[in-house]
């Protein structure tokens, strides 16, 4: 497993990270830092961190503790109180002497302190692993208060206050593939809006057009001018779609059909090449895809294959393309099957990749408070690191069809 993990933290990473701690520790005047760190130190103390992970307690200094109940031998066989509070402390991931743009001045970036790991992580978590053909983005949060520059504060959200994430993950097998710290506004780039801007961002250049992959994005992020520029780089999307976006179909607004419109009815219209339907399921939910069955293909793109030209199809239930999903009746828990737009099937199984990325890491995370307010993005990226490394090592076993 330990050769796994190195896969995707390279000795790349460690040795960027080793470097840096060990600079900003003479930098510190060196007064309490007995000697510099090296690649076992270090691989021990990313080890302890995962243990920590596993082996929660309440205070650090509890891992020395020699009482009965809180005493973890290992711990301190390998890392003397002293010296874990000196890595600890003077854990650092950029040089503070390079001169850098300041707030306000062109070029200037708020996550200069985590950026460069981040940079090199990634980089790693895409040369190592080629993911499949299906892919989502979503957000992700990394609790943290305090004096963090890119906080966001949502109160809806489980965690309420932290630093959002946005991530591309592979939907058969949750890995993550590339990711972005969301740090507020780029200035000059708002002609399409901050979620066309990170759906890009994510994809381009490193999904290929040649693996015809499909993004699955939700309501936050999807739009018509998006799937259509993704549909331009190669790439096709499915998502749901909010009726008040930018040339979405005035005929599925209307509200006289949406009265009307029964469980497990649909109706269905096209802007171009991109398909969108509103169903009714519980409530009603639009969906848009720009990925053509050939059902749909040969009725938009044959008779109606003028972009900008709006088509519709009403009452296409109960054609062969549709498809159902399972509902269960809240009375005595029995399931029904509903009939829906063939794209609700795809959407439901292959939307969920960054959901089971969390549930996968959340119960054996490092994350640690810190006053160091970028510490605990650090430390999410190794328990991302974590993750895919397990994922590379499932999949490998898969592979060779080990028991
Ligand atoms: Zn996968």
């Amino acid at each position: 497993m330990v050769d796994f993990f190195d896969l995707v933290f390279s000795s790349s990473a460690i040795d960027f990270f080793i470097e840096q701690t060990n600079l900003y520790a003479q930098q510190q005047a060196g007064e309490d830092w007995d000697c510099n760190t090296d690649i076992v130190e270090m691989r021990a103390f990313i080890g302890m961190l995962f243990f920590i992970g596993v082996h929660r307690l309440p205070e650090m200094n509890n891992y020395f503790s020699q009482s009965w109940v809180l005493s973890t031998p290992e711990f301190s066989k390998r890392f003397t109180r002293r010296r874990w509070w000196q890595l600890w402390s003077n854990l650092h991931l950029a040089d503070n002497t390079i001169p850098r743009p300041r707030p306000g001045q062109p070029g200037f970036n708020k996550l200069w302190k985590v950026q460069p790991l981040f940079d090199i992580l990634l980089a790693d978590f895409q040369e190592k692993y080629y993911i499949g053909q299906n892919v989502s983005v979503d957000e992700m949060m990394v609790k943290g208060k305090g004096k963090n520059p890119v906080k966001q504060y949502l109160p809806m959200k489980p965690i309420k206050r932290g630093t959002k994430i946005w991530a591309l993950g592979c939907s058969c097998c949750a890995y993550m593939y590339n990711m972005q710290v969301y740090a507020g506004k780029v200035e000059g780039i708002v002609e399409n809006g901050l979620a066309y801007r990170v759906v890009t961002d994510l994809c381009e250049p490193h999904l290929s057009e040649f693996n015809n992959h499909v993004v699955y994005l939700d309501n936050f992020f999807t739009s018509i001018p998006l799937s259509r520029h993704l549909e331009s780089i190669g790439l096709h999307c499915v998502g749901t779609i909010r009726a008040n976006r930018q040339e979405y179909p005035q005929c599925l607004k209307d509200t006289v059909l949406l009265r009307n419109l029964q469980t497990g009815e649909f109706h269905t219209a096209a802007v171009g090449r991109h398909i969108m339907s509103v169903w009714k399921d519980t409530k009603v939910v639009s969906f848009i895809t720009n990925v053509l069955s050939f059902f749909l293909y040969l009725v938009f793109n044959v008779v109606f294959n003028h972009e900008g030209y709006i088509a519709t199809i009403t009452n296409v239930h109960p054609a062969k393309n549709n498809s159902t999903v399972t509902r269960k009746r809240k009375q005595d828990g029995t399931q029904t099957l509903r009939t829906s737009p063939s794209c609700v099937k795809d959407y439901n199984a292959n939307m969920g990749a960054i959901d089971r990325s969390d549930q996968m890491r959340q119960p054996y995370g490092i994350d640690r408070e810190s006053k160091r307010w970028w510490i605990r993005i650090f430390l999410f990226m190794l328990d991302i690191a974590m993750v895919n490394s397990h994922v590379i090592y499932t999949q490998w076993f898969k592979t060779l069809q080990c028991p």
